[in-house]
């Protein structure tokens, strides 16, 4: 990550003091940059469709008008300067391998404050919300609508590994879970855990953790977690065995559940629990991979 110039760049506490950064004469890269959440000087261009995907940061001396939020990528970028407080006045933008000089683009600065109300309103929520952009923003294109989760797209989730059960749980089809899991995923390690020895109650209390930890209920809060820990135990009472890892990978324990009444009569939810413990298992074997790595 990008170190901040020493002492210069004071993130706002309040609102009064978010600052905008006005670009000009930039083409599709003008606009109203607003100042979030970051340790180091970092702007999110807003208008009427909401943040977009543009940031001004100010990395090594320049002002870069960029999409990657490590600034080390720009489109657009200004003269050295000694500091994010002084005017860029000369602008160049890349073309090919070089860069040339843009003597249309200007910047000024702002407060948010200035802005309209629905644009300020936005600038405000995302600074008392201290919402921070990730590198770890889902792109699956039901994103919120399968998952409920406005800010795992607008604003990314903290880490690779939340990334990872996100796409687990609620976003199978996309193509971002099949690039990220397949790079992830490991074989062995999930062999290994399936098995290991666990505690049927205990395996059914990090189930349960994890699907709050990926914030399930905004999913969905007809067939809460709740729920599908007592659909879990209902179907290991009957058959007579401890909840487990194999359980829920087992294709005969969901023909033999189909086939009971009270699953024909509950609409399939009994095997519906058992797929989300499935789908927990892999994002434990994810998470435990992720934890080996660092
Ligand atoms: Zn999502």
């Amino acid at each position: 990550m990008v170190v901040a110039p020493e002492g210069l760049w004071v993130p706002a506490r309040k609102p009064d003091a978010q600052r905008v950064l006005c670009v000009t004469g930039a083409g599709k890269h003008s606009g109203q940059y607003v100042e979030i959440v970051s340790d180091l000087p970092m702007l999110r261009k807003l208008d009427e469709s909401g943040w977009s995907n543009s940031l001004a940061i100010f990395t090594e001396k320049r002002w870069r008008i960029t999409s990657d939020p490590t600034g080390s990528k720009c489109w657009l970028r200004s003269q050295k300067l000694a500091s994010f407080q002084f005017d860029a006045s000369a602008w160049e933008k890349r073309e090919g391998k070089g860069w040339v000089p843009q003597p249309d683009v200007s910047c000024r600065w702002g407060l948010a404050s200035e802005l309209e109300t629905k644009l300020r309103t936005l600038a405000r929520k995302a600074l008392k919300g201290k919402l921070r952009l990730t590198l770890f923003r889902c792109t699956a294109p039901d994103c919120p609508k399968g998952c409920g989760n406005v800010l795992a797209k607008d604003w990314g989730l903290p880490s690779l590994a939340d990334l990872l059960g996100h796409l687990t749980y609620y976003h199978r089809g996309s193509s971002q879970y099949h690039e990220k899991v397949n790079e992830a995923w490991n074989q062995q390690l999930a062999d290994e855990l399936e098995q290991q020895e666990e505690d049927g109650e205990e395996l059914l209390s990090m189930f349960k953790a994890s699907l709050n930890k990926h914030n399930y209920e905004l999913k969905t809060k007809t067939l809460n977690v709740a729920h599908h820990v007592n659909n879990i135990r209902k179907i290991v009472q009957k058959r007579g065995c401890e909840v487990s890892r194999s359980l829920a990978n087992d294709q005969e324990v969901y023909d033999e559940v189909w086939q009971w009444q009270e699953e024909k009569s509950g609409h399939g939810r009994l095997t519906v629990s058992l797929r989300w413990l499935k789908k927990f298992t892999e994002v434990s074997a994810l998470e435990a991979y992720d934890v080996d790595m660092s």
